[in-house]
């Protein structure tokens, strides 16, 4: 307000002066002489002219203001609530890895790149008897240790994604023969050695089926997952807690 008032008092002293000096210049001119009432007009016209007009002027202007910058800030909320909702449309809520949607239109991404890559399919073993003994609360923390443990194990370019239940996918992006199998070994070992317990302090073991598909460049997607849910098939029939390639 001190200023908006400092500003009308700046255009109210330069209409006052313009005043002058125009009444000064021209009244001679046409024969005149400013002084008496004159000069009292010379003055007080432009005074009561320009402090009402500028201060209206000055304080709309500072209202317009005040709008566009609450407008701004509006307006980077809304954008980080919809980068936030974007994010969130992308990802599992329990383990925050991708849900099966998204990693499937990255997998289409990849392959469109004319990657190779490995694909993983992975199922938690005998989860249904997790839940069943130590409560489907102690299931959810399971699911979202491994979640966890998927991500930190991939690189920055691999996809981790939940297709659904107790299912995982990984894609190892560029990943040669020899990485697809490491890689399936330490993620099966390090499943078996999460150290979850119950409350009374029994341990939760855990075990990891996996099922490893080497892709080639355009492979195709919905195949490769195929693949790798057959060689998942085996490795469950042949006693779990295993790799099939
Ligand atoms: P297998 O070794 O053959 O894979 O046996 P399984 O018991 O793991 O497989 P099954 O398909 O019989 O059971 C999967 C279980 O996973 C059943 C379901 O209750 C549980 N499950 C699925 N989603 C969730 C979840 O979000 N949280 C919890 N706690 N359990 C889940
Ligand atoms: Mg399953
Ligand atoms: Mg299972």
């Amino acid at each position: 307000m001190y200023k908006i008032l400092g500003k009308t008092l700046l255009v109210a002293v330069l209409s006052v002066l313009a005043s002058l000096a125009i009444s000064f210049a021209f009244v001679p001119m046409l024969g005149g002489k400013v002084a008496g009432a004159g000069l009292v007009m010379t003055i007080a016209c432009p005074i009561a002219i320009s402090i009402p007009a500028s201060f209206l002027h000055f304080w709309q202007a500072e209202r317009l203001r005040l709008a566009n910058t609450a407008l701004a800030e509006a307006r980077d909320e809304l954008a980080a609530a919809y980068a936030r909702l974007q994010h969130q449309a992308r990802r599992d809520a329990l383990t925050g890895v991708l849900n099966r949607a998204a990693f499937m239109t990255e997998l289409e991404a990849h392959s469109r790149t004319g990657a190779h890559g490995a694909l993983l399919f992975l199922d938690v073993d005998h989860f249904k008897s997790v839940n069943d003994r130590f409560g489907h609360a102690a299931g959810d923390e399971a699911l979202s240790i491994i979640g966890a443990l998927l991500s930190g194990l991939s690189g920055e370019r691999d996809l981790v994604g939940r297709l659904g239940g107790e299912e995982f996918a990984v894609f190892l992006h560029e990943a040669s023969v020899t990485r697809m199998l490491d890689h399936s070994q330490t993620i099966r070992e390090a499943v078996e050695a999460i150290d979850l317990s119950t409350p009374a302090g029994i341990r939760i073991a855990l075990g990891i089926s996996i099922g490893a598909f080497h892709c080639a460049p355009r492979f195709d997607p919905a195949e490769a997952l195929a693949a790798s849910d057959r060689n998942l098939y085996r490795a469950k029939s042949s006693g779990r807690n295993t790799v099939v390639a």
